[in-house]
């Protein structure tokens, strides 16, 4: 039978662990399919869908930052991209239409949200930093997880206040007053690009934080942005943004093969090794 042919289109790709974790399913699963890095640029991308829609590919992953601008080429969005606004797994459903899902929200439930009680979620006030690409999936995520109380706070107040219009129940907090307010809040998610290699970080004292706060970063490389090593330092329970792109890519790989792909130590190692 021929090899199935799946991917992931961004740019830039080089740094996406995606491959490592799909092939390594497809292998566990005795799958014979193939999972490759389709570094493209925006022209491109209309070609590349209409390979999925002739069978040449049968599905891909979408990251920064095309997760908007292949919609377009969709015959629909459905479930939480079309309540984002945001693509990351498109395929081909039995009716022939390109459908455009969103595996990020699920992503981020299971990769933390789910861990918590439901009495660690009641009455928890949550603030996301960041509101670009991922920002929509993330307080969906919080909201779908019964978190209805978050605010917002990115350098850029106007894209605060476009996704206000969104998510009604979010509260906006102004990036200067940041350091001031982290200390009324119970979860705090950098949704931002601040903290990854190679790029800029947050510049910013931590104040008196509350003990049993809950760290995340969407970052997973490094590993340890400052922030989370400074929240560390506090005793604070802290997260990298591992988890998220396990549970996101485990979903997706279930659209694709009908086969929920078990998250398991191997893997895990595998990450962390390429993460080094
Ligand atoms: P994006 O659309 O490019 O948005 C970038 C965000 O970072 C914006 O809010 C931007 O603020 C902010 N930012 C960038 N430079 C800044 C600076 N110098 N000072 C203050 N704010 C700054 O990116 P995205 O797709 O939302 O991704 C955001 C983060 O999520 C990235 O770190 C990405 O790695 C991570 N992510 C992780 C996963 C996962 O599976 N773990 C999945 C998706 C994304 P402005 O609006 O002011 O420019």
């Amino acid at each position: 039978m021929k090899k199935l042919i799946f991917g992931i289109i961004g740019n830039p790709i080089s740094h996406s662990l995606s491959p490592i974790i799909h092939n390594y399913w497809f292998k566990k699963y005795e799958i014979n399919a193939q999972y490759n890095l389709f570094n493209i640029q925006e022209d491109e991308i209309k070609n590349t869908i209409s390979k999925i829609k002739n069978k040449e590919i049968q599905g891909i992953n979408v990251t920064l930052p095309y997760k908007k601008s292949v919609i377009p080429y969709l015959s629909k969005t459905i479930n939480d991209a079309k309540d984002t606004h945001s693509v990351n797994t498109i395929f081909l459903d039995k009716e022939e239409n390109l459908i455009g899902e969103n595996t990020d929200v699920f992503g981020f439930q299971a990769g933390y949200l789910e861990a918590l009680s439901d009495e660690a979620k009641k009455n928890k006030k949550a603030l996301v930093i960041g509101a670009g690409g991922v920002a929509p999936s993330i307080i969906l995520a919080l909201n779908k997880s019964s978190i209805n109380n978050v605010s917002l706070v990115n350098r850029t107040y106007e894209k605060s206040l476009f996704l206000k219009r969104k998510f009604e129940n979010l509260q906006i907090i102004k990036w200067d007053n940041l350091s001031n307010e982290i200390e009324n809040f119970d979860i705090v998610i950098n949704a931002t690009s601040l903290g990854l290699t190679g790029g800029e970080n947050f510049n910013l004292k931590l104040p008196d934080i509350k003990k049993k706060l809950l760290y995340i970063d969407t970052i997973y490389n490094p590993a340890q942005t400052k922030m989370i090593l400074n929240f560390k330092e506090k005793k604070i329970k802290t997260y990298n943004g591992l988890n998220m792109l396990i549970y996101q890519a485990q979903k997706s790989f279930y659209l694709w093969n009908k086969v929920n792909p078990e998250v398991d130590d191997i893997l895990i190692d595998l990450l962390e090794t390429n993460l080094q």
